[in-house]
């Protein structure tokens, strides 16, 4: 078997309950793209990214990491390096409270034709059989044409973020378009906020526990809720969210000029 996991603790299926998932490219969409990295000390958090997360362990949706990892092929480094660096990442998010529920990559060279490196399906097929997952109705996080390409194939939406690769692949995707273009994670986290809210509204009341977990999606700073409820207001930004039908509106262009009377 090709495939390596990791996963954070049991994550055990609930009988026949499907569970939606959200799949997450690691390199360029949840750390800095280093380029072939081998070195745990070398990783640096993407400005948002715990936020986003947190926000999906908020919504219920598993979180899966599918990376590929040709390095191992190539020679550049070991599983045991890849291993290194997805534990310390782990351990990273875990320190700000956002858990992962499982780690995939592919270790093979392009040239192998396996199963598993993105486009190809394979590690999303493997993940939601291990995680009970509902595919269509999951999510792929990522800053290349091929993520968007593997979320589609299982019928999934496919976000592209342009940190990374992303603003390069951007214009390459045409033939098989992102379902949204995010400037970052946690703008994509608020996009699946949205479709998420827009079947499950009884559940998505701005409660307490979202509001905390909610930041500006530009300078990820703190949000307040506007007096009249209609809005989630960054003081810093001087903008306003809107809140329609009960969702929160996250995306930065929706965001409303703000002036604070007083
Ligand atoms: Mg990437
Ligand atoms: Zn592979
Ligand atoms: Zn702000």
């Amino acid at each position: 078997m090709a495939l390596r996991r990791h996963t954070a603790e049991d994550s055990t299926a609930q009988g026949l309950n499907r569970c939606r998932g959200v799949f997450l490219d690691r390199d360029g969409t949840i750390i800095e793209e280093k380029g072939y990295l081998n070195d745990p000390e070398a990783i640096e958090l993407i400005p948002g990214v715990a936020q986003a997360i947190r926000l999906f362990n908020y919504l219920g949706l598993k979180v899966l990491v599918v990376s590929n990892q040709s390095g191992v092929a190539r020679g550049y480094f070991t599983d045991a390096t890849v291993e290194e660096v997805n534990g310390k990442l782990e351990a990273l998010l875990a320190h700000e409270g956002a858990r992962l529920d499982g780690i995939y990559y592919c270790p093979h060279h392009p040239a192998d034709n396996c199963v598993c490196r993105k486009p190809e399906p394979g590690m999303l097929l493997q993940g939601a059989d291990e995680l009970n997952i509902d595919l269509p109705h999951s999510y792929l996080v990522g800053d290349k044409g091929a993520d968007i390409g593997a979320a589609h194939r299982v019928g999934g939406k496919g976000i592209l973020v342009l940190t990374g690769y992303g603003t390069e692949e951007l214009g390459g995707c045409q033939g098989d378009p992102p379902d949204f273009v995010a400037r970052d994670l946690l703008e994509a986290a608020y996009w699946v906020l949205i479709q998420e809210g827009a079947e499950r509204r009884h559940e998505m009341a701005i409660k307490k526990e979202l509001l905390e977990i909610l930041a500006c999606p530009k300078c990820k700073g703190d949000i307040i809720l506007a007096k009249k409820g209609d809005g989630l207001i960054c003081k810093t930004c001087k903008v306003i969210y809107p809140i329609k039908d009960d969702i929160p509106v996250m995306l930065i262009d929706e965001a409303l000029p703000y002036k604070e009377k007083d």
